[in-house]
């Protein structure tokens, strides 16, 4: 952090800079906390008990931060998390747990997209997965072309929702979309 500091044109030695790399340092560790769990922890506590209900499960407006494996420079955005469920569900707090613990990391936005359908997918055995991740780069509206509010969109369906063009059309409109 000293190098880049000095790099960047600055004294690393100046009083308001001299906590930096330590609180740098310890700032990363929370962004990265990530890699210390298996997001899918958090799909293992399961309940069978729904009754009888077979409709889609939604989770969205998830706000979340990660961090472009590119540049190290923040992506912000908010995540839509659907699911069909098989015959077991899950509390609807760990679906935001999976985003985080796969957004603590460093990224790209299509592959935080898939993995966490992925692990949904694999763990919850549904019927159908549906991921809608909106986020704007930080790498990209700060620097290189500078074009802030502008926003990616990326998506992974799975199950019902790729086969049938009627339920993704169902769960995307229950989406906003
Ligand atoms: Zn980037």
């Amino acid at each position: 952090m000293r190098t880049l500091i000095r790099w960047a044109g600055d004294d690393p030695e100046r009083e308001g800079l001299l906590d930096t790399p330590r609180r740098v340092a310890k700032a990363w560790k929370e962004y990265a906390r990530g890699y210390e769990e298996d997001p899918a922890v958090h799909l293992s506590r399961t309940f069978e008990e729904v009754g009888g209900y077979d409709e889609i499960v939604l989770l969205k407006d998830i706000p979340f931060q990660s961090h472009c494996e590119h540049h190290m420079a923040p992506i912000i955005g908010k995540a839509a998390i659907a699911y069909l469920p098989g015959d077991r569900v899950v509390g609807i707090s760990k679906l935001a747990r999976v985003l985080h613990g796969y957004a603590r990391r460093l990224q790209v936005q299509e592959r935080l997209t898939a993995q966490v359908a992925d692990a949904i997918w694999d763990h919850l055995q549904p019927k159908g997965v549906a991921v809608v991740i909106e986020a704007s780069h930080a790498c990209m509206t700060a620097r290189g072309v500078q074009t802030p509010g502008v926003m990616m969109t990326t998506s992974r369906m799975m199950g019902t929702f790729r086969a049938d063009e009627r339920s993704r059309r169902e769960v995307l409109a229950l989406m906003g979309y």
